[in-house]
């Protein structure tokens, strides 16, 4: 998935959408990557194992729900977690192309040649599958859709790409007719409804006495005016066309706004749509960048639009491991709750979904906004000492649950601190920038969890060197946390600490989740055992502690508790974080609330 979301990031503008889809099966192979896997009766790691299969074994993929995957080896049927698979589509693909970026629209038809009917449009910078050639043209695929685009008309990309997209449409898509009810708080409404011959056109845009806003309003519709009649007066002469532009304008505060506009045209009951996101600072007169938008913080915007996307697009077989291009942040408009994002059709998700719109909540990411806005710092991320506070650590990892808590830490917009086995960074390279980009706390677990007590100086100092420096070139986050594992630390082990300007973090509360690996164990001796200031030791190594800890955060931060990383709570103790010194809490009375 990653892959795509490269592919599909590098692509500018939007795509057109298709009123009816091509019905086909697309079957998918999957190879047991790895060691042996479970062939269970249901979709469940409880559920009885019909067989087990070794590496390489290969199965025909019947649905995948990105997690599970129903599963035909030979005459047995079943369920296979959707991980442990390879899976690649069993028809020809021949690679990946796009339309080219010159604001055209391209015709896809239902076979290989110009008599054949169109069965959508497709706007400049759409991305297709190449399945194969016919003649002088492609058999192109996007989402669920197929059809046929003249190979002089298509830019051929290199580099090989998964479609690892299923199609579970949840939410509704945006057109240009459920904005005639938009908000429009900014600008006054200008529009032109005309008619020449079979075309009719009826836009409705802001003018907002920002001149550069107003320009680029004004050219964009235009713009599409143009490539739309260029297409019917091409292709559809003796067809009537329509185009219609709505927008809806916000006005976060006296001085930043946002306005989107989407176009749409219609010909022969073919439609295609287009989207424009942009936002205006109207104090300097200007039109915001919109990849600057999120300058403050990119790494944190990306993560949290992907953990955002992956909500509308069903997590697909390889995962959300890397952050999408930043691309993906020029649909963004701000608004009252938080940036909207705008998903164009055919773009990020298929073709038939059209336009549909995520939000980022200003909690998840107004400190990536370098906005200095009276609304905006509002929602920036605020410890109060004088509140209860708590760190969660997770040792042991990054591994495959590593994500899950990422997740839900995001979604509550609450930090913890991960305690890193250096020889394990290397392997989830993704993950530990997710984690930095989370605002999340990376500690040292040393390279490869020796008793540091029975090493030598030399020994110990490479333990933890090595470590903090693979997360350094990796991240470029300075480690300033040491966990030794087992907890067991000497005066060798401190006084290295202390040189190395590293505090050490014990615990107060051992879940003992890699002894229990049982949620509601795990869940309860959180709940029951968490204070104010205590640091509480989990391991990011179980799907239990995962399930325990995603049903934890919301309730501890209903109860008040403010989850913080082991350096935030140190940083209000107060005679501050003491290198090479071993902390297990911070008691209230010993908390600077700088009152
Ligand atoms: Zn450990």
């Amino acid at each position: 998935m990653k892959r795509i979301f490269a592919l599909l990031a590098a692509l500018a503008l939007l795509c057109g959408m298709v009123s009816f889809a091509v019905a086909e099966d697309i079957t998918y192979t999957g190879v047991i990557t790895g060691g042996s896997l479970h062939l269970r009766r249901e979709p469940s790691s409880s559920a009885k194992v019909i067989q087990t299969y070794k590496a390489g074994t290969e199965v025909q993929i019947l649905e995948n729900d990105g997690t599970w995957c129903k599963v035909q080896v030979g005459k047995n049927m079943g369920y296979m977690m959707a991980e442990f698979l390879d899976i690649k589509p069993n028809y020809p693909h021949l690679g990946w192309g796009k339309t080219a970026d010159d604001g055209t629209v391209v015709n896809v038809r239902a076979g290989a040649g110009a008599t054949f009917p169109v069965v959508y449009k497709a706007m400049s910078g759409c991305a297709f599958e190449l399945i194969e050639e016919a003649g002088g043209w492609y058999r192109v695929r996007t989402g669920s859709q197929f059809g046929y685009v003249e190979k002089d008309k298509i830019q051929t990309l290199s580099g090989d790409f998964e479609l690892a997209f299923s199609i579970d449409d949840t939410t509704s898509a945006i057109t240009a007719s459920s904005l005639q009810t938009a908000v429009r708080e900014y600008g006054s409404p200008k529009s032109i409804v005309r008619s020449e011959g079979d075309f009719t056109y009826s836009l409705t845009y802001p003018e907002t006495g920002v001149a550069a806003a107003d320009a680029a309003l004004s050219a964009w519709t235009q713009g599409m005016l143009r490539a739309f009649e260029a297409d019917q007066k091409q292709n559809h002469p003796a067809e009537k066309a329509s185009c219609a532009v709505e927008y809806q304008s916000i006005s976060l505060d006296s001085r930043y706004h946002s306005v989107l506009l989407i176009a749409e045209y219609k010909v022969g009951g073919l439609k295609a749509e287009a989207v424009l996101a942009l936002n205006i600072d109207s104090q300097e007169g200007a039109v915001l960048d919109n990849e600057s938008l999120f300058s403050a913080n990119e790494n944190r915007a990306l993560f949290c639009l992907e953990s955002a996307a992956s909500k509308l697009i069903p997590k697909p077989t390889d995962g959300y491991a890397s952050a999408p291009d930043k691309t993906w942040l020029k649909y963004a408009a701000l608004a009252h709750d938080g940036v909207q994002l705008y998903l164009p059709a055919g773009l990020y998700i298929p073709q038939g979904w059209g336009t549909r719109r995520l939000t980022l909540r200003y909690t998840q990411v107004a400190e990536c906004m370098p906005l200095s806005s009276d609304t905006l710092d509002s929602f920036l991320r605020v410890i109060d000492p004088s509140q209860p506070m708590i760190a969660l650590t997770f040792d042991d990892g990054p591994s495959e649950y590593t994500d899950r808590i990422l997740n839900v830490l995001l979604e509550y917009d609450a930090r913890a601190t991960f305690c890193v086995i250096g020889n394990k960074v290397n392997l989830f390279p993704d993950v530990l920038r997710r984690t930095v980009a989370g605002g999340n706390e990376i500690a040292c677990h040393t390279w490869s969890h020796p008793n540091l007590t029975n090493l030598s100086a030399a020994k110990v100092r490479y333990q933890i060197e090595s470590t903090v420096n693979a997360v350094r070139d990796i991240t470029g986050y300075e480690v300033k946390v040491l966990r030794p594992p087992y907890g067991k630390h000497n005066k060798t082990v401190r006084s290295i600490c202390a040189e190395m300007d590293i505090v050490i973090a014990h615990w107060e509360l051992d879940t003992r989740d890699w002894s229990s690996r049982n949620t509601n164990k795990v869940y309860n001796a959180i709940m029951k055992g968490t204070k104010n200031g205590y640091i509480i030791l989990c391991h990011d190594l179980y799907a239990t502690t995962a399930a325990a800890v995603e049903k934890a955060i919301p309730e501890l931060i209903a109860k008040g508790y403010q989850l913080v990383t082991v350096s935030e709570l140190l940083s209000f103790h107060k005679d501050g974080a003491t290198p090479g010194k071993v902390y297990n809490r911070v008691d209230p009375e010993n908390i600077v609330t700088g009152q």
